[in-house]
């Protein structure tokens, strides 16, 4: 037990006081040695990492070089809102102390990002690289496809959504293609050379076209620390790297922070092996289990215990789920919060129902003093939630959606940042197919003429203007030239971006039926845009972490409203709320029957369940559909099919919860004769008034 813990450390259980201050007193020796807290939900790893930070900087570190790794920009925000606050307490007498920030804090992609384009020069990138998103990358994916004559060739060559995934994969898990081929992808191992032909030709057009994939991002910047001397300064440049929710790293995210800090000094990880559920993108638990034994001597382990988060009947149910897992994880949690009320499993009759319930009992919550913020619905998959989305529309109840599709997913708003991205890097063929097809009469083909034309001149920009275009748009062209242009060479961010959706604006009407409806998306992206000091960092950070239309992510905050949660389980990670609801608690849908049945993919739904069930502070209800739709993709046809309980809470695990069923509302009786007469004699009473 350390001795002599300052004042802002005193609420904090003996675990994670320890774990606060490991390495941060003793000789040359003990200090900054590598550490490692592992345990389970709630038990304050995330509230332990951000006393860590603040501590550090009490004693001295310069929050300049503190670099901390987040799941989420908003985790991000939030630990680095707690540091503030915490340090803010000390400021008195310590002026160095008054507005900490982090200046390094984020997803590994956006730091990626803001490194590579720092380092650019050094390693052969043009520092104005464009950042594509998945969509973007399945477009070049698909261009450089027709190139090769692979679609034409056969109709069973895998879909870009696949090949994309394979690229992907291969990358992230630093797996042999025909190793990944065997394993993960085996309808495809036929296709082994072509998809290498593919992949090496990807790869020629992004670096042709300087634009890098999300992948890049951790690609380039392991490759950078390659080079010793990069290396180096890279890792000197940062005096503390800390990760939160480490179990959900990958090898590649492993191999950046080894680089960066060989020996281990300065670098704390936290996270829980049992909350694991990003294996499908190449996340691999064993970061966590294998990080001790990485160093000489090993890595200190810090387990804590006591949860903070849930209520006893919670916690004990939400243990006996993750208790039947084929692997052991050991964290027994305990926790001093008593309460009654065991986690309800709630059948109602199918998806309408499942949304009256939930209306109904937000709703009485509410009216019981809970905010709708302190309320969230949770699912496996974003399109659950449809019908549900519907009826609180349907009930004026606003509510915001994470997970989903992304206000930058709408077709106006990509067509907006493909212009902006287009001027920025006129080589991005993506982009730039979107933003000059944008034009009335001007195609594919005249688009990638004018982008060929382009790529092979020296100084494409100035060009613009001359392209061969067809005579009735070469006015409008034009001016869309002088557009992209001066945003390009003479315009002050933000004016850059009003110019340019002025413009589009403009255009709109022609391009879509309810032209109206989106000009208020755009108006919200302006908004949004100020926020952001330069065109360059807002593109970056909306490509990597894109906000919600309606919430306050977008940095514009929205009057006081309260709103309720919607959020899939992946994007609950970290976070907590009052009560949670969870849809659809069926098989088939956790787990996912797109899911093929491995044990690994089952075990992972399972893991799911787990951190669904732990998010939930005071009330927790599973819904239980006795019918639900099966959607096409599952093979089975658009159907209803009856559903069972998800097989993650068999018989012996029932206990822990309180079994209750939602009688749907009873339907209005059918009118009878008699019925009839009635209503017909008071309608007539009701004219009769007015007579
Ligand atoms: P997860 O595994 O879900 O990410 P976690 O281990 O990161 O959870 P936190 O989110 O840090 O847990 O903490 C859970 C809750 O417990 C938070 O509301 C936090 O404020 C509270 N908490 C943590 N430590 C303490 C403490 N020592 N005293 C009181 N409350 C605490
Ligand atoms: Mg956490």
């Amino acid at each position: 037990i350390p001795t002599a813990a300052p004042a802002y450390l005193e609420h904090l259980n003996d675990a994670q006081r320890a774990a606060v201050m490991f390495g941060t007193t003793g000789d040359a020796e003990e200090r900054d040695r590598p550490l490692l807290v592992i345990a389970g939900a709630g038990s304050g790893k995330t509230a332990t990492l951000a006393h860590r930070v603040a501590h550090l900087v009490a004693q001295g570190a310069d929050p300049g070089r503190i670099l901390l790794l987040t799941f989420s920009r908003r985790a991000a925000d939030e630990m680095n809102r707690r540091v503030t606050r915490i340090v803010g307490q000390l400021a008195r007498g310590q002026p160095r102390l008054a507005a900490t920030s982090l200046t390094w804090s984020g997803t590994f992609h956006s730091v990626g990002a803001r490194l590579l384009r720092e380092f650019a020069g050094r390693i052969g990138l043009d520092p104005g690289f464009t950042i594509h998103d998945r969509e973007d990358s399945g477009d070049l994916m698909n261009l450089v496809r027709h190139e090769l004559g692979l679609s034409a060739k056969t109709k069973r060559f895998p879909m870009k959504g696949t090949c994309l995934a394979i690229y992907s994969a291969a990358v992230n898990t630093r797996a042999p293609l025909g190793e990944l081929l065997q394993s993960a992808f085996p309808w495809c191992v036929e296709w082994e050379a072509d998809l290498k032909r593919l992949f090496l030709a990807y790869v020629e057009a992004k670096q042709a076209q300087q634009v890098l994939d999300y992948d890049d991002l951790l690609l380039y910047w392991a490759q950078m620390l390659t080079e010793p001397a990069l290396a180096g300064e890279v890792g000197a440049r940062f005096s503390h790297v800390l990760v939160d929710e480490y179990q959900d790293t990958n090898r590649l995210q492993a191999a950046i922070l080894l680089a960066m800090k060989p020996d281990g000094r300065g670098l704390t990880v936290v996270g829980d092996d049992a909350q694991s559920i990003y294996a499908f993108r190449g996340a691999t638990v064993r970061n966590i289990l294998d990080f001790p034994a990485h160093f000489d001597p090993p890595a200190e382990q810090v387990t804590l215990d006591r949860n903070y988060r849930s209520t006893q009947p919670i916690l004990a149910a939400a243990n006996a789920v993750i208790a039947l897992a084929s692997e052991r994880f050991t964290k027994d949690l305990w926790t001093e919060r008593t309460a009654a009320q065991k986690p309800r499993l709630v059948a109602v009759k199918d998806d309408a129902d499942q949304a009256g319930y939930i209306v109904e009992s937000v709703l009485a919550r509410r009216e019981d003093g809970v905010k709708l913020k302190a309320q969230a619905v949770l699912f496996r998959a974003s399109h659950h939630s449809a019908r549900l989305e519907v009826e609180l529309t349907r009930r004026n109840i606003p509510f915001v959606k994470f997970g989903g599709l992304k206000f930058l997913e709408a077709a106006h708003v990509k067509d907006v940042l493909a212009v902006l991205r287009w001027a920025q890097n006129l080589r991005d063929r993506v982009s730039g197919f979107r933003a000059i097809q944008l034009h009335a009469g001007i195609g594919p083909k005249t688009a990638g003429r004018i982008l060929d034309n382009i790529a092979g001149a020296p100084a494409g920009c100035a060009l613009l203007a001359e392209q061969p275009v067809p005579e009735g748009t070469r006015a409008a062209w034009v001016a869309f030239a002088g557009i992209v242009e001066a945003s390009k060479t003479t315009a002050v961010w933000p004016a850059t971006f009003e110019q340019v959706c002025q413009w589009y604006v403009a255009e709109m009407p022609r391009l879509y039926d309810d032209a109206t409806i989106r000009a208020a998306d755009i108006e919200q992206l302006a908004r949004i845009a100020a926020t952001y000091p330069s065109l360059e960092r807002f593109l970056t950070e909306l490509t990597l972490d894109p906000p919600n239309a309606t919430s306050d992510e977008a940095g514009v905050p929205l009057l006081d409203e309260d709103y309720l949660i919607l959020s899939t389980i992946h994007s609950a990670k970290g976070q907590e709320w009052s009560t949670v609801t969870l849809l659809n608690a069926v098989d088939g849908c956790l787990p996912s029957d797109l899911a093929t049945g491995s044990t690994s993919e089952i075990e992972e739904e399972r893991r799911l369940l787990y951190v669904a069930m732990t998010r939930a502070k005071d009330q927790l209800d599973l819904i239980v559909p006795q019918r639900f739709y099966v959607s096409q993709q599952s093979g089975l046809g658009d159907r209803h099919v009856y559903a069972s309980r998800t097989r993650f809470i068999p018989n012996r695990v029932l206990e822990n919860f309180q079994q209750t069923s939602w009688p749907a509302p009873a339907e209005a009786p059918r009118p009878t004769a008699e019925s009839r007469q009635i209503a017909l004699d008071l309608a007539a009473k009701m004219r009769a008034m007015w007579r």
